[in-house]
């Protein structure tokens, strides 16, 4: 029997997905969301006459059903944008994948001999070692996938920027979510064919595009936020979830604090894409249970990235041709940047660009804590050396912080997560999901497919389907 009203905590592309699904079958629904806005990671703010996303969102589908979803919220303004990576390398902008040409021009034949034998040296080293498993780290994946010489190249500056953990010290299970290429072999015959690989390709959108809502990306959830509320939901933003109260093996009921007053409410069943780091910790048993306090000790050790986004408003058109550009080396404290232009210039006046760059970092690194002034000081002086931006171009700057947004996959966390997880599925209306509920390196396309698959078995109160369809959440793989 489907329940009569379910409780989503959390306002993400994930939640809005199941609250939408389940209101459209009559459910009554209400979402708690601790910010200003619905739509999470995934959405677009005003700034003056300036639309912009927080981060560079491209739309990916690989299912009917995630793609149908998408299309009917959106309709026409769902187009198709060229899609032009680049990768700062040598002092030059490379495409992606890279062109023959261009990798002749910028590495000497003996470094290229020089990568190649490592490759050949550590794939025969990998003939006599065991295959992935959890104990493998990134760094031991990508070696034998690679070469060694390659890893320290390219994959371990800018993974150590973004992670903010050495090589070593982090998961296989994040490489083979992130990495585009099964290995050098791979690598090569993109090089020589110009193919992006199989990641890329998709019966929805042609090699080399990718889709994006004219009006910017959070248009998917603002209109997933109409939706709901046009089916009688609510959505309580400035809500923030304090506590879950279990009585029975159940959440009998949750507390939120709004306008510095605290509220309670209930409901039959609860989704909570609450970061895995909190959730234990909110959890509130009726007696003290000595179990959860090992979850709580195991979850405290699970940890998320923040992201820093500086603004920079130019007028000039375009800043460059990319709609994304990596730097991998360590000499930048950004990873990545990107030209909101670039997606749709139906974003801002004709005459501006708007670009953007990205640093990723832990809650006690300086920067976390420097003011605007201070972050576009650390920033500037780099963009100018790889020939971005010049800072008398610059008409204004400011930055955008954001919390729990990359899930560390360390050598650890899968234990600590099952903890969770397995807690969690014994409270008997609890469903965890989404990227920072499952700790998942994630795309919004596999967001709402999580978020869909929720939707049906809720529907139906089939939390064992639930948590065997869930497994396959593993074998996402990101696009980036
Ligand atoms: C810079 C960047 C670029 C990206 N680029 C792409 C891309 O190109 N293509 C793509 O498909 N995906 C991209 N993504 C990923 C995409 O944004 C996420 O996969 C998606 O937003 C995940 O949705 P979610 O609902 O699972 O989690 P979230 O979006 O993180 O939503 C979780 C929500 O829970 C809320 N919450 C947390 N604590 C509480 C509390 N105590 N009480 C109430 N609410 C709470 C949060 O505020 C948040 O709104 C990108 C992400 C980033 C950061």
């Amino acid at each position: 029997m489907k329940p009569g009203k379910v409780l989503v905590l959390g306002a993400g592309p994930t939640g809005l997905t199941t609250a939408y699904l389940l209101a459209k079958e009559g459910v009554q629904v209400e979402v708690l969301e601790r910010l200003p806005w619905a739509g999470g990671l995934c959405k677009t703010f005003q700034h003056g006459p300036y639309s912009l996303d927080l981060g560079p969102h491209r739309f990916t589908p690989h299912t009917d059903g995630v793609y149908g979803f998408v299309k009917e919220l959106c309709g026409d303004d769902l187009v198709l944008v060229d899609e032009r990576i680049s990768f700062y390398l040598f002092g030059d902008y490379l495409h992606y994948p890279p062109k023959l040409g261009q990798l002749l021009r910028r590495v000497a034949p003996w470094e290229a001999g020089a990568l190649g034998l490592s490759w050949l040296w550590e794939s025969a080293r990998g003939a006599f070692r065991r295959s992935a498993d959890s104990d493998e780290s990134y760094e031991q994946w990508m070696r034998a996938r690679f070469g060694g010489k390659m890893v320290d190249l390219i994959f371990r500056p800018i993974v150590e920027k973004t992670w903010g953990l050495p090589l070593r010290d982090l998961s296989w299970r994040l490489a083979r979510q992130r990495v585009a290429v099964s290995g050098l072999g791979q690598a090569v015959w993109q090089v020589v064919t110009g193919s992006r690989g199989e990641l890329y390709r998709s019966r929805y959108y042609p090699e080399g595009k990718f889709f994006y809502p004219r009006k910017g990306f959070g248009s998917i959830t603002d209109r997933m936020a109409e939706e709901i509320r046009g089916h009688g939901g609510t959505i309580r933003l400035e809500s923030q979830v304090e506590a879950i109260h279990l009585r029975d093996g159940r959440v009998a009921s949750v507390e939120y604090s709004s306008n510095g007053r605290r509220n309670t409410t209930i409901a039959d069943a609860v989704v909570s894409v609450l970061p895995a780091t909190i959730l234990p910790m909110m959890l509130t048993p009726v007696e003290q249970d000595p179990y959860l306090e090992e979850v709580r000790e195991a979850a405290g050790h699970l940890r998320f990235r923040k992201l820093i986004l500086l603004y920079l408003v130019v007028e000039r058109v375009p800043i460059y041709e990319h709609t994304v550009a990596f730097f991998p080396s360590g000499d930048f404290i950004f990873g990545r940047t990107w030209e909101q232009g670039n997606f749709s210039r139906e974003m801002m006046p004709d005459e501006c660009s708007v670009f953007g760059a990205e640093i990723t970092c832990w809650e006690d690194d300086d920067i976390w804590t420097a003011d605007d002034a201070q972050v576009f000081e650390r920033v500037i002086p780099q963009l100018e050396a790889a020939r971005v931006v010049r800072r008398d171009e610059v008409e204004e700057y400011f930055t955008v912080r954001l919390d729990y947004v990359y899930p560390v996959l360390d050598r650890y966390f899968e234990k600590r997560l099952r903890a969770v997880e397995d807690y969690a599925a014994n409270v008997e209306n609890l469903w965890i999901n989404g990227r920072p509920g499952l700790f998942s390196y994630i795309n919004i396309h596999q967001a709402i497919e999580m978020g869909m698959v929720a939707a049906r078995h809720i529907l139906t109160c089939d939390k064992a389907a639930w948590q065997q369809d869930r497994e396959r959440f593993w074998e996402y793989r990101l696009i980036e």
